[in-house]
């Protein structure tokens, strides 16, 4: 599929294109800081659909940089095939929410924050989270190389096994705030691009009645399977709505690893709280489309953030590993593109159904 990008600059030309091609109006907000190639960095906005539209389906892509790969690429496919939502419904496609993550290849800011934790209440830092101290030294002193990763990843499966895997979770991927060394730090202040996304969010959810939303992520669940990763509670109208409308990929706690729930910080309680303020309803969630084994994945992420914290001599190594986090957030094979981008385009089936009915 040619819609899918091997770089941001690439990715963000094709989006901007697509858009042109159709006479859409782009609003591009702008990052203070260049990509590798010395090219601009912004997250970027089309709007399908009229803006006095009281429906709004919200998309959003590259929260966690290299994961936008799959998001890009879905959007401008739609922006290609001249799709456009009924005539009282606006779309709004939000192009590399993180995108200074996503063009050094990156999960996380250029504060290295994890975006998805960094929407914590305005004023209220998170607290310590005093699980991930216990693991902090394995995360965070390990080196660049396979005997410092061996190491860690011993100590780590030690850890996992005398404390459980929901400890395990909490400890290493629940958010921390002490450490901005670390993998998944809340920050201790807003970003860049949580001040984008919500400025982003307001401005074009504002006067809306129903809001449906859908934030665009890989790296969890089976390869090329799209799971729909939600925090309602059991038996509670929206949950039974996202089954009625979305089907059997939405996920509670089925399946550990691949679960949102109890997780702070994330764009689901930025959702939330919006929907709350601007006084319209709101269903929606985190799409997750599988890629490689978790495993790899953590190793992948252990690696690269010890070669940001370290530096590498050995550029050939130091390539390795950036290369290793771009394959596991981005499978660069035509099945699996095919795969997440029917599948996305079914979840968007259901969201338009579901908000014509409101
Ligand atoms: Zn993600």
């Amino acid at each position: 599929m040619d819609s899918f990008s091997n770089s941001y600059a690439e990715a963000r030309g094709k989006f901007l294109a697509a858009a042109e091609a159709r006479g859409l109006g782009i609003q591009s907000v702008i990052h203070p800081l260049r990509g590798p190639e010395n090219e601009a960095l912004a997250t970027d906005v089309v709007r399908l659909g009229a803006t006095t539209a009281k429906r709004t389906l919200y998309v959003t892509t590259g929260v966690h940089g290299v994961e936008g790969y799959y998001g890009s690429g879905v959007i401008v496919q739609w922006l290609r095939d001249g799709w456009m939502p009924p005539a009282d419904i606006k779309v709004i496609l939000v192009h590399a929410c993180n995108p200074h993550g996503f063009a050094w290849g990156r999960r996380f800011t250029e504060e290295n924050v994890d975006l998805n934790r960094n929407f914590w209440p305005l004023n209220q830092v998170p607290e310590t989270n005093a699980a991930y101290a216990e693991i902090q030294h394995l995360v965070e002193y390990s080196g660049v190389g396979a005997d410092s990763l061996a190491y860690c990843q011993q100590q780590l499966a030690e850890y996992l096994q005398k404390n459980g895997a929901a400890n395990f979770k909490i400890a290493l991927s629940g958010g921390q705030s002490q450490s901005s060394q670390g993998l998944f730090f809340t920050g201790t202040e807003p970003t860049w691009a949580r001040h984008t996304y919500e400025q982003l969010l307001r401005q074009h959810t504002q006067g809306s009645e129903h809001v449906f939303y859908m934030d665009l992520h890989t790296g969890l669940g089976p390869r090329g399977y799209a799971d729909f990763l939600h925090q309602y509670a059991t038996g509670s109208t929206e949950l039974n709505n996202l089954v009625s409308y979305i089907g059997e990929r939405v996920l509670g706690d089925e399946r550990d690893e691949a679960t949102a729930q109890g997780l702070e910080g994330t764009t689901i309680s930025c959702f939330a709280r919006h929907a709350k303020v601007l006084g319209y309803s709101l269903l929606g969630g985190a799409i997750e489309c599988g890629t490689t084994p978790l495993d790899h994945t953590l190793e992948a992420l252990l690696q690269e953030t010890a070669l940001q914290r370290h530096g590498c001599d050995d550029d050939q190594l130091a390539a390795q590993i950036r290369q290793q986090l771009k394959d596991v957030f981005y499978v660069n094979e035509d099945d699996w593109k095919q795969q997440v981008f029917e599948q996305t385009c079914d979840i968007r089936q259901g969201a338009i159904n579901y908000l014509n009915e409101q």
